[in-house]
């Protein structure tokens, strides 16, 4: 949901030398690339790893003169165009830095510059393999649980709301998290008044506290249910400007508590999330950027305590 604006469109390809840009991001993460925009919120750079929108808020060094394998890598590519052996090599290139796409495409225009087949199909396959194995090195979406009680006895109708709105926070979760967690299940304990979090029909306060955190029908908002999961799951602070007092979605410290994408993570909530799951490697989700977060919401589980599931299969 973040607009971008391109205010200053101002770069564009110089062939100039063997320069290439350098961007160090606040994570650490270095990315060799060509820019290709640069506006007042963001760089758009063209990596090995793809092209990427980059928030400036993120970026804590570029060097314009900084990416000698990039810059190495486009000079050979032009030198190289009618080139089958030069094609070979760009593949191995990119494989190298693990830009199947690339390395692919490369493969291809070998094989139309007359590359025999048996070559292009060995390197093939090499690409296939290191992707394949890449893939399968990659971390996995974190499912957490989620235990709601409610207060009152629900109606169908109200149940079917209840988990559309636990489905919303759970795709609000992920997208935050740049894919690392969603809720993987939700116990509802319907007539019990204690769970992370607890619906009530009749709240119409704030919700406050640290565990069975009341919740009245306002109040099933994405970001509200992310938030107070991240004090009721992960015992995670309020944010100065969060919620009560300041402006909802701003904030100092950016994190599942009051989420601002070009901010990236909050080192309090990087901290604590990344001890939380260290194990399943969250923290590799944190420096993703908004081109590599593709991919489907993992469906959430849910389970009835106290009442029999909805008989309406929802659509
Ligand atoms: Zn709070």
């Amino acid at each position: 949901m973040h607009r971008r604006h391109f205010l200053v469109a101002v770069l564009c390809l110089s062939l100039g030398g063997l320069h290439a840009d350098l961007v160090v991001l606040s994570s650490g993460r270095t990315l060799e690339g060509r820019l290709i925009e640069a506006t007042d919120q963001e760089l758009r750079l063209e990596t090995f790893a793809g092209p990427f929108r980059i928030p400036k808020a993120r970026v804590v060094r570029h060097d314009p003169k900084g990416g000698g394998d990039f810059a190495k890598y486009e000079a050979a590519a032009q030198a190289g165009e009618k080139d089958p052996s030069a094609q070979l090599a760009l593949a191995k290139t990119c494989l190298g830095h693990r830009v199947f796409a690339r390395a692919r495409e490369h493969l291809v225009r070998a094989a139309a510059l007359g590359v025999e087949e048996a070559k292009t199909a060995a390197l093939s396959q090499e690409v296939d393999k290191a992707e394949a194995a890449w893939r399968k090195g990659l971390p996995q979406p974190v499912g957490v649980l989620l235990k709601v009680g409610t207060v009152q006895v629900l109606d169908e109708k109200e149940r079917t709301w209840l988990i559309d709105r636990v489905e919303a926070a759970s795709a609000l979760l992920f997208r935050i998290t740049n894919g690392g967690l969603y809720i993987q299940e939700v116990v509802v304990d319907v007539g019990s008044p204690k769970g992370h979090l607890v619906y009530d029909r009749a709240f119409t306060g704030t919700p406050e506290g640290s565990g069975s955190i009341p919740m009245g029908p306002v109040n099933w908002d994405p970001a509200v249910v992310v938030h107070e999961m991240g004090h009721a799951l992960w015992g995670l602070p309020d944010d100065d400007s969060a919620g009560s007092g300041g402006k909802w979605g701003v904030s100092k410290y950016p994190c599942v508590m009051a989420h601002q994408w070009d901010q990236g993570f909050g080192p309090c909530c990087r901290q604590r999330l990344s001890a939380a799951f260290r194990k399943e490697r969250l923290s590799e989700f944190f420096d993703r950027l908004e081109e590599e977060c593709e991919g489907f919401v993992p469906d959430t589980q849910v389970t009835w305590k106290g009442a029999p599931a909805p008989k309406q299969a929802r659509p």
